[in-house]
C-alpha cells in the first residue's frame, strides 16, 4: 500500500514523513527543499502492517504543472509515473487555510481516497483559533484530522483514518458541479467515460482549463469541442481557466471558511521584523552586513577588534594543535617500527600530510555552516531571496535562483538539483551554469590557507572578497548570457514567506553532523586516494623509474611544465616550483579539497632542497604552518589572489559536473558551460594579476 503526502510547499510534509518513517530527510524553513519524491516505510504500530509505503512529494499549489519539481508531484498523484498512491494525505497548514484548500478542491476531483491533515495546529491553538471540523468534513466529503507533525500529535489517528480510507472507494466530485460550468463538465465527462478515459472528471476539468490538449485525449470529437466553446461563452472574457480558479476560491471563501475562527491579531512580530528585513532600501545592506558578520565570525583572528580570535579561528588553532600531535605520534610510530623510507614518504608525508591539511579546516567549515543554517532555519533566507529578486532580475535571474545559489556555498551537487524549482527552462539552465561560481565548502581550505599565508590579519577581508568575487562574476555572467544565449522569458517571482521561528537545536545538530560525516568520508576515500595517485605521479618518471620525490623527471612535474605556458600570464606559474600550483589546480577536478592536499604534499618534498640552515631552525610545527610558509614564499599577494580566483571560477569537481550534465540534459549545453567556466577563470585571474600589477609593486 502506498500513501502519498501532498500539500503546499512548507506545510510540513517532510516533517511528517520523517516522523512516520523514522528517516531524517532535510527539512528547511523555505519552499523548494524537497525536489524529488522520496519513499519510506511506515514504522508506526497502527494496524500491525509492515507494507505501508509513505511517499514525500515536492510541494504544489495546484495540479496544473508549472515547474519540473511540481510535475514530479503531479505525475505521481495522477499515476502517470507508473504507480499510483492508494491514499493521498493532503496536508494543510491551518494558518494558511484558504490558499491550501485550492489544491484540495482539485484533489477531490480524482477518484483516489483523500484524507485531509490539518497541520501546525499547535500554533493555531496557541493563537486561540477554532475550527468546526465536522461541518467542513460534511462539505468536502472526506475525513479530516488535526495534527501537529512537529510535536507528533495525533499521527496515529491520521494513519488509522488513512488506512481505513484506503479500503473504502471514494467517488470523485467537484465543487464546480453546482456552478454554471456544470452544464459543460457533465457532458464532457460522459463522453470521456464512454471512451474509457480514466479519471474522467479530472480530465474534463483539465480539458476546459486547457492544461490538456483535447486532441491528445479524444481525437476530434465535434460535440466535445462545442461543449468547450460553450464554457468559453459562459466564462468572463472567455478565459475558462481563470473562471474555474475564481469559482474554487469563491467556494472556499463562501462556504468552508465560515467554519474557521481566527483571532484578529494577525499582524504579528513576524510582520514587524519583516518590515525591517525586507525594507526597500535597508534590506540589501542588512543582508550583506549579515553575510559579512558570518564571515567575520568564521575567519577573523581579531574578532570585533577585541584582540581575540573569533570562534572559527579559535577552533582552527585547536585543531591545528591536535593534528600536529597526531602527526608526531604517527611519525614516531613509523620510525620506531623501522619501515622503509618510501613507505614513510607515502603514508606519513603524502597520505596523512595531505588528508590532515584538509581536516584542519573542518571545524572552521562547520562554524561557517552553523551560522548559515541558523539564518536558513530561522526563515531569514526566504526574506533574503525576496529582497534579492529585484537585483537578481537585473542579472537575468530571479529570486527563485537565489535558493540554489545559496546552496552552492555548501556544495554544487544539491544546489544544481535544487534548480528544479525554477519553472522557466532558460532561467533554470542559466542558474545551473552560475551555481558553481558560488564558492563551495570544499574550496574553503584553499581560500583559508592563502588568506592566512599572505593577508595575515586581513585574511577575513581577502576571503570575503573572494566569495564576493564569485557572486559578482555570476551576476556579470548572468547579464552577459541573458542577453545572448538565454534571451527572453521572464517569470514572476512567487515564493511565500515562511514564519520566523527559533532554529531547532536538534535539526541544526543533525545538519552539521551530516556535513561533518560527508567531509570525513571524503577525506578517508577520495582525498586519500588522490594523495596516493599524486605521490606515484610525483615519484615516478614517464618510464616508470623511481626518480625520487624531488625530480624534474617525475610525471607530475613534466606534465606541469608542459602546460605551464598557459598559466604564465596569471602570475603564479613562475619560479622553480611554478609547476606545483598548476598540478594542484588539475587535481582539484577530483575534489576541490585536493588542491590544498596536493600543495602540501608537493611543497613538503620540494622543501627538501632548501638549504637546511634556513629552514631547520624554525622546526616548522604543523603541516599547515609549513604549507602556509611555503605559499608565502612562492606567491606574491596578487599571484595568490589570481590563484584563488582561478580555482573559484574554473570547472567544478567531477561530481558537480555529473550533476550539471544530468540537469542540463544536453551535451552541447554542458560543453558550453565547462568552456565558459574555464575561459572565465583564466580571464579573471589574468585581469586580477595584470591590472593589479599596474597599481601594486609586487
Ligand atoms: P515541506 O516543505 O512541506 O516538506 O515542509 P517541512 O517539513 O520542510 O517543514 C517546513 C517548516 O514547518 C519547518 O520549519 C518545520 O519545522 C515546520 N513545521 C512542520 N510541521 C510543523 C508543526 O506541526 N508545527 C510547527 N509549529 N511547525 C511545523
Ligand atoms: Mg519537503
Amino acid at each position: 500500500m502506498k500513501i502519498a503526502l501532498a500539500g503546499n510547499p512548507n506545510c510540513g510534509k517532510t516533517t511528517l514523513f520523517n516522523k512516520l518513517t523514522g528517516s531524517s530527510a532535510h527539512v528547511g524553513n523555505w519552499p523548494g527543499v524537497t525536489v524529488e519524491r522520496r519513499e519510506g516505510i511506515y514504522t508506526g504500530g497502527i494496524g500491525q502492517r509492515k507494507d505501508v509505503g509513505i511517499i514525500d512529494l515536492p510541494g504544489i499549489y495546484s495540479l496544473s504543472p508549472y515547474s519540473p519539481e511540481e510535475c514530479v508531484a503531479r505525475d505521481y498523484l495522477l499515476g502517470k509515473s507508473g504507480d499510483k498512491p492508494d491514499v493521498i494525505i493532503n496536508i494543510i497548514n491551518v494558518m494558511q487555510f484558504e490558499r491550501s484548500l485550492y489544491l484540495t478542491t482539485q484533489l477531490l476531483e480524482l477518484g483516489c481516497p483523500v484524507v485531509v491533515a490539518l497541520n501546525m495546529t499547535d500554533i493555531f491553538e496557541r493563537k486561540r483559533g477554532s475550527i468546526d471540523i465536522d461541518s467542513i468534513e460534511r462539505l468536502l466529503k472526506v475525513p479530516i484530522v488535526r495534527i501537529s507533525a512537529l510535536k507528533s500529535e495525533k499521527l496515529d489517528d491520521l494513519m488509522n483514518l488513512a488506512l481505513s480510507a484506503a479500503s473504502t472507494p471514494r467517488s470523485a466530485w467537484s465543487i464546480l458541479s453546482e456552478s454554471d460550468l456544470s452544464s459543460c463538465i457533465n457532458p464532457i465527462r460522459k463522453i470521456l467515460d464512454k471512451a474509457g478515459v480514466e479519471e474522467s472528471l479530472f480530465t474534463a476539468v483539465n480539458l476546459l482549463c486547457g492544461d490538456i490538449e483535447s486532441g491528445s485525449v479524444f481525437s476530434a470529437d465535434a460535440s466535445l469541442r462545442s461543449h468547450i466553446r460553450l464554457a468559453e461563452q459562459i466564462s468572463p472574457d472567455g478565459d475558462i481557466a481563470a473562471h474555474i480558479a475564481d469559482l474554487r476560491y469563491k467556494y472556499i471563501c463562501g462556504y468552508v471558511t465560515l467554519f474557521v475562527n481566527r483571532t484578529k491579531d494577525e499582524v504579528t512580530a513576524s510582520a514587524a521584523v519583516d518590515r525591517v528585513f525586507t525594507h526597500k532600501f535597508l534590506g540589501i545592506p542588512i543582508f550583506f552586513a549579515m553575510m559579512f558578520l558570518v564571515f567575520h565570525l568564521t575567519f577573523s583572528e581579531n574578532m570585533f577588534m577585541l584582540g581575540i580570535p573569533g570562534p572559527g579561528a579559535a577552533l582552527f588553532g585547536l585543531t591545528e594543535q591536535l593534528i600536529e600531535f597526531i602527526t608526531e605520534c604517527i611519525s614516531t610510530f613509523f620510525i620506531s617500527v623501522n619501515v622503509a623510507e618510501w613507505a614513510q614518504s607515502l603514508f606519513v608525508d603524502a597520505v596523512w600530510g595531505g588528508v590532515s591539511s584538509v581536516l584542519t579546516f573542518l571545524p572552521q567549515i562547520m562554524v561557517l555552516f552553523f551560522f548559515l543554517s541558523i539564518l536558513e532555519d530561522s526563515g531569514y533566507m526566504a526574506r533574503a531571496a525576496f529582497i534579492m529578486d529585484k537585483p537578481l532580475r537585473v542579472f537575468g535571474l530571479s529570486g527563485k535562483s537565489f535558493v540554489p545559489m545559496l546552496m552552492g556555498f555548501g556544495c554544487s551537487v544539491p544546489a544544481v538539483m535544487a534548480t528544479r524549482t525554477i519553472e522557466n527552462e532558460k532561467d533554470r539552465r542559466l542558474t545551473i551554469m552560475l551555481v558553481p561560481f558560488m564558492s563551495c565548502g570544499a574550496k574553503f581550505p584553499i581560500h583559508a590557507i592563502f588568506g592566512a599565508a599572505l593577508f595575515r590579519e586581513y585574511g577575513d577581508f581577502a576571503v570575503f572578497g573572494i566569495y564576493l568575487l564569485g557572486v559578482l562574476f555570476a551576476a556579470f555572467s548572468g547579464i552577459l548570457l541573458k542577453n545572448t544565449v538565454f534571451k527572453g522569458g521572464d517569470m514572476p517571482f512567487l515564493m511565500e514567506m515562511p514564519d520566523y521561528h527559533l532554529p531547532s537545536v536538534k535539526s541544526l545538530i543533525m545538519l552539521l553532523w551530516e556535513k561533518l560525516r560527508g567531509f570525513l568520508v571524503r577525506a578517508g576515500t577520495i582525498i586519500a586516494v588522490a594523495t596516493i595517485v599524486v605521490w606515484f605521479l610525483q615519484n615516478f618518471s614517464l618510464t616508470f623509474e623511481m626518480v625520487g620525490a624531488n625530480s624534474d623527471r617525475s610525471i607530475l612535474s613534466q606534465f606541469g611544465n608542459l602546460i605551464r605556458p598557459i598559466f604564465m600570464p596569471l602570475g603564479f606559474a613562475g619560479g622553480d616550483h611554478g609547476w606545483i600550483p598548476i598540478v594542484a589546480i588539475l587535481t582539484g577536478f577530483i575534489a576541490k579539497e585536493v588542491v590544498v592536499s596536493t600543495l602540501t604534499q608537493l611543497y613538503t618534498v620540494s622543501a627538501a632542497d632548501i638549504p637546511q640552515d634556513a629552514e631547520s631552525e624554525q622546526n616548522l610545527a604543523s603541516q599547515d604552518a609549513f604549507t602556509e610558509s611555503a605559499i608565502a614564499d612562492s606567491f606574491t599577494p596578487l599571484a595568490a589572489l589570481s590563484f584563488m580566483a582561478f580555482n573559484l571560477l574554473c570547472i567544478p569537481c567531477f561530481a558537480a559536473v555529473g550533476a550539471m550534465r544530468k540537469e542540463l540534459s544536453s551535451r552541447k549545453m554542458l560543453a558550453f558551460t565547462l568552456l565558459y567556466q574555464l575561459v572565465s577563470a583564466w580571464i579573471v585571474a589574468f585581469v586580477i594579476y595584470n591590472i593589479g600589477s599596474l597599481f601594486i609593486n609586487n
